[in-house]
């Protein structure tokens, strides 16, 4: 017995064995496990058909909703663990879904219907495997490779393009030839597959550590969903920041950036606009000007366009539009753009701003990586220090303005705005007593005027 098997899935697989089933442990958890990485989910697959699955497990807890494909999950030990019967699935018409699923009584079938070889192997409770198509070997030896013919299972089901270039990003196995050729051949098999399924596994891919390799590899699949990306390639930028085309720098970026959902997108998108906003001077100089305005409007369309979800977007789309906006090392500033954006968007951007540096030329990416390691320094002691930031951290509010003699109305907010500048300038400090002060005696320059 494997002792790295946990004990509900011991306890079903031993189960259903015990009243005569056939029952093994498959996909996605027998692939980690022969990658020596812990698995997240257990799915175990068996000859039983779903009401003799669940005449098993009468006594516990049970989830019916995958029942019309077979499965039956069982709660056990505290885990959740999915039952599927052996099946095989049909004609697939719509490019999308099977249009039905069959039971069958043999785990080969079963295992020919799945994606890829590595995602192919059962694996018993003792540790021994069932694995028709070589799946261990092509673990070892790092490669992902169709079950059968790639041209056929990319036709029926055009999300496998995208686990197929997710499951190199993740783990920086290679997609064997014929394997990768059908992947560009068929990569209009995407545009049938829901836009939220894309979007989920593209958020899954971006942050795997070999995200760059694919990107390089198979650029024409994200054109695919995100054809807004396509002009990035072969985009010359000729000046003294950049050595290479948009693509590339962009590439460069995404790897380059904290393995996050929110700033490999913004990279991704960080110059979708730029095409569109090229301009060259008579010393044949590039220039984008406005770019990061139009990339903004680009990536709130594409976002929307994969049913994103709302916070990423609008995180991804604020970063987009700041990602080359001026940023001098002063607290000032800093003290500013902190208030504005939020401590935690504000040191998003300089990572955004960090990695942009580095997809640059060496020569001119040095001094701006320097000043950026300034202003995050400054920014911690800000923070550190408590400094105040916003209006909730002025020292005095609207009641006080009041009772200093300003009416109620608008011109609170206005002598709290103003306030606020002065100390976020550092020309006063936000001292009650000062604040106090200062806000009576504007008050009665104002009423003898
Ligand atoms: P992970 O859970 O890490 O995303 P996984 O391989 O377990 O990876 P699941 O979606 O949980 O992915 O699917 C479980 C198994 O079902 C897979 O390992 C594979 O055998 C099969 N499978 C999933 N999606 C497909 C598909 N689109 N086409 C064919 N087989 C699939
Ligand atoms: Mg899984």
């Amino acid at each position: 017995m494997r002792p790295d098997i946990p004990f509900g899935a011991q306890h079903i697989l031993q189960t259903l064995a015990g009243a005569g089933h056939e029952a093994y442990l498959v996909g996605g958890c027998v692939r980690d496990l022969l990658r020596g990485i812990p698995p997240h989910d257990w799915d175990i697959c068996t000859s039983a058909l779903p009401e003799q699955t669940q005449a098993c497990f009468a006594g516990q807890r049970l989830v019916e909703t995958g029942l019309k494909h077979g499965t039956v999950t069982v709660l056990a030990d505290g885990g959740s663990y999915e039952v599927t019967t052996y099946r095989t699935e049909g004609p697939y018409s719509d490019g999308r879904r099977p249009d039905h699923v069959r039971f069958v009584p043999n785990l080969a079938v079963d295992l020919a219907r799945r994606d890829f070889t590595m995602n192919a192997i059962a694996m018993g409770l003792d540790g021994a495997l069932h694995d028709p198509f070589g799946g261990a070997q092509d673990i070892r030896h790092g490669t992902i490779r169709c079950v059968g013919r790639p041209d056929l299972r990319f036709q029926e089901d055009g999300l496998r393009i995208m686990r197929a270039l997710r499951f190199s990003a993740v783990t920086g196995h290679h997609i064997e030839e014929q394997t990768a050729r059908a992947i560009h051949d068929h990569r209009s098999m995407l545009g049938r597959v829901a836009a939220e399924r894309i979007g989920a596994e593209l958020r899954r891919l971006l942050v795997g550590p070999n995200v760059g390799d694919v990107l390089r590899q198979y650029p024409d699949v994200f054109y695919q969903f995100w054809p807004q990306l396509g002009p990035l390639a072969g985009l010359e930028q000729h000046g003294p920041w950049h050595c290479w085309d948009g693509w590339e720098h962009t590439v460069r970026t995404v790897e380059a950036a904290p393995a996050d959902p929110v700033l490999r997108l913004t990279m991704l998108l960080h110059d979708v606009g730029k095409p569109l906003c090229k301009s060259t001077d008579e010393d044949g100089i590039d220039h984008f000007y406005g770019h990061p305005a139009v990339s903004a409007q680009l990536a709130d369309e594409m976002l929307r366009a994969l049913r994103s979800d709302n916070r990423t977007r609008e995180q991804v789309v604020c970063l987009v539009g700041r990602h080359d906006m001026p940023l001098p090392p002063q607290d000032r500033t800093i003290r500013r753009w902190l208030g504005r954006l939020g401590q935690e968007r504000f040191f998003q951007l300089l990572a955004v701003k960090r990695v942009d540096s580095m997809g640059r030329a060496p020569e001119t990416a040095e001094e701006q990586l320097a000043e950026l390691a300034e202003i995050q320094r400054m920014a911690e002691e800000i923070v550190a220090q408590g400094q105040c930031l916003t209006l909730k951290n002025l020292a005095v509010d609207g009641r006080d303005a009041i009772a200093a003699g300003i009416p109620a109305g608008p011109e609170v907010g206005q002598a709290l705005e103003a306030l606020l500048e002065r100390v976020l300038d550092g020309d006063i400090p936000n001292h009650r007593e000062t604040l106090l002060e200062l806000i009576a005696s504007t008050h009665d320059k104002r009423h003898d005027a």
